[in-house]
């Protein structure tokens, strides 16, 4: 008997997709990843813990009301500006979904936040990666000289950890056709943030998360900033019950009471990370000038340093082929860096050591 049945097959976009794959096997000290390694904040822990059975047995609010509330007043919007998602990543693809059509192109900056190609993919877009300038920053005439539909933005950057220029963001808004994503994952380490632009243009979109300075990656909780036409719309692509009522409660306590646990250790990390990078040019490294809560050192061979300190007990991010600025260190090392978290000095102690013997 013959069938005329077809096999199924997946989106056309997706044979350039593959499945996100750092390393993440286990190591004593881990600073691959930009949590927040002083540990869990206290309230938060508390309220998880405490957190009544009907948390688990009964659905969510649809579109977590309360944590809304708590992060507006934490941004300084009010909550018809607000839209959570499942991480951070979750309000970044529901925003390229809601404003971007199939076949769609979005510009981003290049080197940067790996999982927007990602996401684009995805959503059947087209990503345009375009070169940063040789101060790390975002190349505005060129980012709009790919006439895209949409414009990813990230500041600090990832995996530099620059910041861009208020100025290079400012002539992109001014300029650029439809919606602006500016991803301020880091914003808490940069100690400024464009949330007054977000509420003046209605195409700027921010994106946050808990994962980084709050110390909540497991949660899954992320959050956009804009106006309300532009939130209602991602609110539309990403759907009900995305985040969990057990992970709204812990990240509400830690929107309140652990708010000076968290100021601390972000006050922590921008002490901690002047004095990391003086060490490592006493290395003879040359980092970039970080904004954020991680460090990105070009080295000749970031895979096999990578190696050597994991064989020490250190993970760090290793990066090749990054698309370096003209006359940049970056450059002189062919785009190779590994990207180092900051944490509690005796961390960072560690990794220096072991870079002492490891670096040729
Ligand atoms: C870590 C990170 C995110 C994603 O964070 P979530 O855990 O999904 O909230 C988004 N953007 C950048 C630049 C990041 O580094």
């Amino acid at each position: 008997m013959t069938t005329h049945t077809t096999s199924p097959r997946a989106r056309a976009s997706y044979a350039e997709l593959s499945l996100y794959a750092p390393d993440r096997r286990p190591c004593d000290v881990d600073l691959s990843d930009n949590t927040n390694l002083w540990g869990v904040p206290p309230a938060a822990e508390r309220a998880m813990r405490e957190a009544a059975s009907d948390a688990m047995a009964r659905y969510p609010e649809l579109y977590a009301h309360s944590l809304k509330n708590a992060l507006a007043q934490y941004a300084g919007v009010d909550t018809s500006c607000i839209v959570t998602g499942c991480g951070s990543d979750d309000v970044l693809d529901s925003a390229i979904r809601a404003f971007g059509e199939p076949g769609d192109r979005i510009a981003l900056p290049d080197p940067t936040f790996p999982m927007i190609p990602v996401f684009a993919r995805m959503n059947a877009l087209t990503p345009v990666p375009v070169r940063l300038t040789s101060a790390y920053d975002a190349d505005a005439d060129a980012l709009l000289a790919t006439d895209p539909d949409i414009v990813y933005l990230c500041s600090p950057n990832n995996p530099t950890g620059t910041s861009l220029a208020r100025a290079a963001i400012d002539a992109i808004v001014a300029r650029a056709n439809g919606l602006i994503i500016l991803d301020e994952a880091y914003a808490e380490f940069a100690g400024w943030s464009a949330v007054e632009l977000a509420m003046r243009s209605h195409r700027v979109l921010l994106t946050r998360t808990l994962s980084k300075a709050f110390g909540l990656a497991g949660l899954r909780i992320g959050y956009g900033i804009g106006a309300p036409e532009l939130v209602a719309a991602v609110e539309k692509s990403r759907g009900p019950y995305k985040v969990s009522a057990i992970a709204a409660r812990a990240a509400m306590a830690a929107l309140g009471d652990d708010l000076p646990w968290v100021r601390e250790r972000v006050d922590a990390v921008v002490t901690l990370r002047a004095r990391f990078t003086d060490a490592l040019r006493a290395l003879g490294l040359e980092p970039l000038q970080s904004r954020a809560n991680f460090v990105l050192a070009p080295v000749a061979d970031a895979a096999k340093v990578a190696a050597a300190l994991r064989n020490r007990g250190i993970a760090v991010r290793p990066f090749e082929h990054l698309n370096a600025p003209a006359c940049t260190p970056l450059a002189a090392t062919r785009g190779s860096a590994i990207r180092i978290t900051i944490g509690p000095w005796p961390l960072l102690e560690r990794a220096l050591g072991a870079l002492h013997e490891v670096l040729p």
